[in-house]
């Protein structure tokens, strides 16, 4: 990731985030740091061969992810590697309560990433993800335990697919791909964590961008359609921002229910913008868009 841009967001929300907001950005900084110590990335990239141009664009256009194709193979040494130093790190920050500690400091995580199945991490990494979550369960963790370890197990997975997936975008970039409705990851198949409208796309004007977390890939997308049914009935599509915050809203959809945050750069925005720390930033307007009284309370209908 880029951990260069991730400091100046970091360093312009001090500013303007409450203390709660500032520490957990700092929290996530430091785990970014403990994967980058642990040269978590490994040698994944460099032993990746990224397909033709034109193969590439023809996946796009069929909706197939690139690593469904072309999986990347990924280092199971770096993998584990990656857990216990980001695991140690995260027990070193208190960022858990003493059992959750204890329940992930003690796992052998050289033994499940070997028990797992590793070429699947390379080519699906969300299905991957699910079955190493029910591998921690049958282990003995609970059900919050194990979504714990998966969600540490995507972010240091992370580390080595986003070599590979910005292979795939250049790959993309060349054969001037630009298919504005793919719901999903071009690279690895994820859900967008988030939205980005402003500036600074293909085209003149602004443009919408979604995010995946897993592997980092950004890809334009249309900028009147749910990235998760993918309706382009503008009646059924709004968006929200919460106490005034213009820069931050949520985008809603009638039609299937579902929301994504989203980041909007007004004109002349040039604040330093990460998707990293736009993602640990907006985790407050999850907690806004799961409210039942959502739609009402302080949530504020805007335009576009
Ligand atoms: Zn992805
Ligand atoms: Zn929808």
């Amino acid at each position: 990731m880029n951990n260069k841009a991730a400091q100046l967001a970091a360093q312009h929300y001090e500013k303007t985030l409450d203390a709660a907001d500032v520490s957990r950005i700092d929290f996530f900084m430091n785990l970014w740091a403990a994967l980058d110590d642990a040269d978590a990335a490994g040698e994944t990239a460099a032993g990746y061969e990224v397909p033709p141009v034109e193969r590439v664009a023809a996946l796009s256009e069929a909706e197939i992810p690139v690593f469904t194709n072309t999986p990347v193979a990924i280092d199971a040494a770096a993998l584990s590697r990656g857990m216990n130093a980001v695991i140690a790190r995260a027990a070193e920050l208190g960022g858990f309560d003493e059992e959750m500690t204890a329940a992930l400091t003690s796992a052998k995580w050289n033994e499940i990433v070997a028990a797992s199945d590793i070429a699947l991490a390379g080519k699906n990494p969300a299905e991957y993800l699910a079955a190493f979550a029910e591998q921690l369960v049958a282990d003995g963790m609970t059900e919050v335990q194990a979504q714990m370890g998966q969600l540490f197990a995507s972010l240091v997975l992370r580390w080595q697919l986003e070599g590979p997936a910005e292979a795939v975008a250049r790959a993309r970039k060349k054969a001037k791909v630009f298919f504005d409705h793919q719901m999903h990851c071009p690279a690895c198949g994820g859900d967008a964590a988030l939205a980005r409208v402003g500036e600074g796309g293909s085209g003149d004007g602004r443009n919408k961008s979604l995010w995946c977390p897993q592997c980092g890939t950004s890809w334009e997308f249309d900028r009147i359609r749910c990235p998760r049914c993918g309706t382009r009935n503008q009646g059924h599509l709004h968006y929200y921002n919460i106490e005034g915050d213009e820069g931050h809203r949520i985008a809603t959809c009638d039609e299937c229910g579902s929301y994504i945050r989203t980041r909007f750069a007004g004109e002349g925005d040039n604040a330093p913008y990460s998707p990293e720390v736009e993602d640990v930033v907006m985790a407050r307007l999850d907690a806004v868009a799961m409210d039942p009284s959502f739609a009402g309370g302080t949530a504020e209908r805007t335009g576009e």
